[in-house]
């Protein structure tokens, strides 16, 4: 199947390279647009073309201009997945009543307390982009 890749701000036969990724949670109100497409993103690259100019895309937008795509393969999505999973999880314990508490222990570990007494800890992988993806779940500091 083709898809056809529509050129938008940005022209595709630039060189972008992946310079960096974050996340900024919308509710907050600190999403910023797309430089290639205008939409609303929170999951933020920054890519840099052979001039050394930087614009900062979506993870979508991202994949179709970068020459770096097993950086956003291997790198970046899991990560954006880690923090977009754990925070769909920790929704739906808190909905269900399965769980009361979700806290940081150390830096990288989430426990989450369950109703009935007991807790599981969860390892993070990728803190820096998967704290700021739960930040606002968190009910102990
Ligand atoms: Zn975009």
């Amino acid at each position: 199947m083709n898809k056809a890749i529509i050129e938008r701000n940005l022209p595709h036969n630039d060189n972008y390279k992946i310079i960096s990724y974050a996340y900024v949670s919308l509710i907050d109100g600190n999403g910023t647009c797309c430089d290639n497409c205008g939409k609303l993103i929170s999951n933020m690259v920054t890519i840099e073309n052979q001039n050394g100019v930087q614009y900062i895309v979506g993870n979508d937008c991202a994949n179709t201009l970068t020459f770096e795509k097993w950086k956003l393969v291997f790198e970046i999505e899991p990560a954006f997945d880690e923090g977009k999973s754990l925070r769909s999880k920790i929704i739906k314990g808190f909905k269900s009543n399965k769980f009361n508490q979700a806290y940081l222990y150390k830096t990288n570990r989430i426990i989450l307390e369950y109703t009935d007494g007991g807790n599981s800890m969860q390892e993070i992988n990728y803190p820096e982009i998967t704290i700021p993806y739960i930040k606002d779940l968190l009910t102990k500091k």
